[in-house]
């Protein structure tokens, strides 16, 4: 593959601003409006603009969006941060706040007015979208654009000084009411909101409307490439009116790229909203979900969300992701990174008849068959152990090479054993297994060149740690509908499964939050931070290791 050819669309565009001279340098920024905490589709957002930077050695700038001050929260400001910040986009001593412009918007307003190109407005928002006009139709002049600069002034400085109520007034553009792009007739600009705002006070009773603060933030920033999603392709003439109007030298490049969808998940914020305020889940990051707080809580990895984000790429159409492409990122970053350890799900107790009774010995394991690196581990092996409930049946189907009756099998690392039988509670249930051991095959070598189907993984009875363990799915498909036909939330009622008598290698006792392995057969699983406590880990299953995702081919 070529360079060019490797290049996404928006790397062409700004290799063509550099070569023409447009700009020379690449200053992008990401900004998130503090309303909600970030998904796996603002992370696309975030990645993109901090690896343009850094692909162009320019620099990446953090700023909130924060001129609505009826939605904005603090506690989503420092969540933001942290998550940016996790996943890895420096923005250096860049941080800055969209309000912090506030007199510079005014300002902006002002010189339009004196321009001639902005003008006070009587009309309420029902009488304006009515002057607005459709798609076929022109709009209708509004009274108050024939006003003259004098009197334009004097209102806009009486909306800022609180003469009026909210909605009595507006400052409109003055562009063309004829124009077919709607946002082009005269659309607002300024807005009377008598609120308090998180970091401006009560100093402010009016507000800039997004079409005309956002490209301001570029300009002063000196952003040059200023990259959004698609739904604001339509907005990007009056994008272009604005750092015209107002003289910017070098004004900001507007570019569109297509959100991320993924499938089989909730993203909208309503939707997450309702969730945690209803106490559906456990709070913005619970792991069922898809903020990137509940990825990381989940086990996710910054590397993962790097590596899902560019197989995605960055284009011009709107499509969905598979959910298992997720997942095999996931098991891509973690499968040589991370030791793989027998832990038991659904335990139930192995008795070797003739293994010694008190003898301990320490058996070895390697940490990671692909990864030699991770070097290897002692596990304690003795006469009492415990398998998987699943790893034994007394009347096996076809195929079954696990444990039953007479049949040798390999415990991993260990030895091969034989079973000989089980022993039954009264209703029937299975509550030991029986087996004699074959002491030449330690370490789980056939000591004769015979051989076993089955290898099953155990921990021993006495030193294992009791740990709780859950298993996930995802919590709502949106595709599949939010609610049902009565209004209630269409959950998936197995999206949470808790096992609570989980047996795990002793090593795994000291596990510190969000720390990750592999247990055999099971999956990754990831150490919960909020619930677990010294010495009883929460284990949440990050992904199983079974896929059916395969890597679709690159075309080139
Ligand atoms: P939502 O629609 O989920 O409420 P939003 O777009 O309103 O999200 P903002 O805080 O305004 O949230 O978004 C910050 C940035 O993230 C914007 O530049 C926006 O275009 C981008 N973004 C939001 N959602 C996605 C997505 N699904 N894929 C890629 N970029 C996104
Ligand atoms: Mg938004």
């Amino acid at each position: 593959m070529s360079e060019t050819e490797s290049k996404n669309f928006i790397e062409q565009m700004i290799d063509k601003d550099l070569a023409e001279g447009v700009y020379d340098t690449v200053h992008t920024r990401f900004p998130p409006e503090p309303n909600g905490y970030l998904h796996i589709g603002h992370a696309k957002s975030i990645l993109l603009n901090y690896g343009l930077a850094q692909k162009y050695g320019g620099k990446f700038n953090m700023r909130f969006d924060d001129t609505n001050p009826t939605k904005e929260k603090e506690e989503f400001v420092e969540s933001i941060k942290a998550d940016i910040a996790w996943l890895g986009a420096d923005w250096e001593d860049r941080l800055f706040f969209a309000s912090d412009y506030f007199e510079q918007m005014y300002e902006g307003a002002v010189k339009l007015i004196k321009k001639g190109k902005a003008y006070v407005s009587d009309l309420s928002a029902d009488e304006i979208r009515e002057y607005r006009g459709t798609l076929t139709e022109p709009g209708r002049e509004d009274p108050g654009a024939g006003r003259s600069v004098e009197e334009n002034l004097k209102l806009f400085g009486e909306m800022r000084d609180g003469k009026y109520a909210d909605g009595e007034k507006v400052l409109r553009a003055r562009i063309d009411m004829a124009s077919p792009n709607i946002n082009m007739r005269d659309p607002v600009i300024y807005r009377v909101a008598h609120m308090t705002h998180h970091n401006t006070g009560d100093k402010w009773c009016i507000y800039p409307m997004y079409d005309f603060a956002h490209p301001i933030e570029d300009a002063i920033e000196g952003i040059t490439h200023s990259i959004c999603t698609l739904e604001f392709e339509d907005h990007r003439p009056l994008y272009d009116w604005v750092v015209r109007e107002l003289e910017y030298e070098r004004p900001p490049r507007q570019i569109e790229f297509a959100k991320l969808y993924l499938t089989n998940v909730v993203t909208g914020k309503r939707y997450i909203k309702k969730l945690v305020e209803e106490g559906i889940v456990d709070g913005w990051d619970d792991p069922r979900l898809v903020s990137i707080a509940a990825l990381r809580r989940r086990g996710f990895t910054p590397e993962s969300i790097k590596l899902f984000v560019d197989l995605c790429g960055v284009s011009k159409a709107n499509s969905s992701v598979d959910y298992a492409m997720l997942e095999y990122c996931i098991r891509e970053d973690l499968k040589l990174k991370r030791p793989r350890m027998m832990a038991v799900l659904d335990p139930v107790k192995l008795v070797i008849d003739n293994y010694p009774e008190g003898k301990t010995e320490l058996l070895t394991a390697p940490n990671n068959l692909e990864n030699e690196s991770l070097g290897s581990r002692q596990i304690p092996f003795g006469r009492e152990l415990y398998i998987e409930r699943e790893d034994f049946m007394e009347e096996p189907p076809r195929k079954y090479f696990r444990m039953f009756p007479g049949n040798e099998v390999r415990l991993m690392n260990a030895y091969f054993v034989t079973c000989t039988g089980c022993v039954k509670d009264a209703d029937g249930v299975v509550t030991e297994v029986h087996c004699t051991y074959d002491p030449a095959s330690k370490g789980g070598n056939s000591p004769d060149g015979r051989k076993v189907k089955g290898t099953i993984h155990w921990v021993p009875a006495g030193e294992s740690v009791k740990a709780e363990v859950r298993l996930y799915e995802n919590i709502i498909d949106e595709e599949k509908g939010v609610y049902n036909p009565d209004g209630s939330l269409n959950l998936n009622p197995n999206s949470l499964k808790v096992l609570k008598d989980c047996r795990l290698e002793p090593a795994l006792a000291d596990a510190k939050a969000f720390e990750s392995f592999q247990f055999v057969r099971n999956g990754f699983f990831c150490v919960d931070y909020k619930d677990s406590k010294e010495g009883a880990p929460v284990f949440n299953r990050i992904v199983s290791l079974k896929s059916s995702f395969v890597l679709p081919k690159k075309e080139d």
